[in-house]
């Protein structure tokens, strides 16, 4: 058996999006990637709705993303997770965690962490503030905060960017698990489900390449295994900006006519020099599956 074909036996890979709003081209690159890795690969590529923040997402948002994944020929397999469901199983990962004396409460506010010190992705650098305060689980607080204060340097190799190494302390700070309201935080989400539905591989934009090693030691602080991660380059508008909801990137179109030519789109902007000229979404497909390790890029 080669290697390939040992990793076919294993591979679950997923695509995780947030019902914020329809898909865009920037999210159907992500989409695309880890879904033609999995077929590369001759893996379970799985859906799963992020929607642990009820208050940000809507079931109309879900539903227009499942129609645009149809629509361009994505098939999931198995159940679709949501992670509005789950908050049972997040709690019983947060009570791991409390054990293991990783989990603090803190009573300080965006306002009380105005003048705090921001790492190159702009977020607020945590500073330690309630972290010997003592405040008890169960007493007013604004998060569940992860202690960060004895991590070791977090160490992870990235299929595209290469090894990347943070020291969350310094670089992220206890960062929340969480919120008051009773919210879990992404970072603790998008950790048990991956474990829970054993990917292998996580593939998605490098927006979130900076995420990672909170959830590398995340998973080494509920003792699961860390998946292969590949992060692809994201897809920017002629401002320079991330294309998201919040930059009014347009929908993408589930017109009949608009399809293969957007999925085109997507592919070149994953693959320039691989080039692609299907006549059907299953020829692309099949095409870009063929395609994907090509000149060693994205390869494990
Ligand atoms: N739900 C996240 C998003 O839509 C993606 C999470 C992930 O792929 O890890 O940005």
């Amino acid at each position: 058996m080669n290697t390939l074909e040992a990793l076919s036996k294993s591979y679950v890979g997923r695509f995780a999006p947030s019902p914020t709003g329809p898909l865009h081209v920037g999210s159907l690159v992500a989409a695309m990637a880890s879904y033609v890795d999995a077929l590369a690969h001759n893996g379970r590529w799985l859906l799963r709705i992020e929607d642990v923040d009820a208050a940000r997402c809507s079931l109309e948002s879900e539903r227009i993303i499942r129609a645009q994944l149809d629509a361009y020929g994505f098939a999931q397999q198995g159940e679709v997770l949501r992670q509005s469901e789950r908050a049972l199983t997040y709690d019983r990962a947060l009570r791991t965690l409390i054990e293991g004396g990783h989990i603090y409460a803190c009573r300080c506010t965006r306002k009380t962490l105005e003048s705090a010190p921001k790492n190159s992705d702009g977020e607020t650098i945590y500073p330690g503030t309630c972290r010997h305060a003592n405040i008890a689980l169960n007493a007013p607080h604004t998060a569940l905060r992860l202690n960060t204060a004895s991590a070791p340097p977090i160490t992870f190799v990235d299929r595209e960017f290469g090894e990347a190494t943070q020291q969350l302390a310094t670089e992220i700070g206890d960062f929340v698990v969480r919120r008051s309201d009773g919210v879990y935080a992404y970072q603790l989400a998008v950790v048990v489900d991956d474990a829970e539905q054993g990917v292998t591989h996580v593939v998605r934009g490098a927006d979130l390449l900076g995420n990672t090693a909170r959830q590398v030691f995340l998973q080494q602080a509920l003792d699961v295994a860390t998946p292969r991660y590949l992060h692809v380059p994201i897809v920017r508008n002629h401002s320079g900006e991330k294309l998201s909801k919040q930059t009014r990137a347009a929908p993408i179109s589930v017109e009949p006519h608009d399809v293969l030519p957007t999925l085109h789109i997507a592919w070149r902007h994953l693959k320039p020099d691989a080039v692609i000229d299907a006549r059907s979404i299953g020829e692309f497909w099949q095409r870009a599956t063929e395609l994907w390790l090509s000149g060693g890029q994205f390869s494990d």
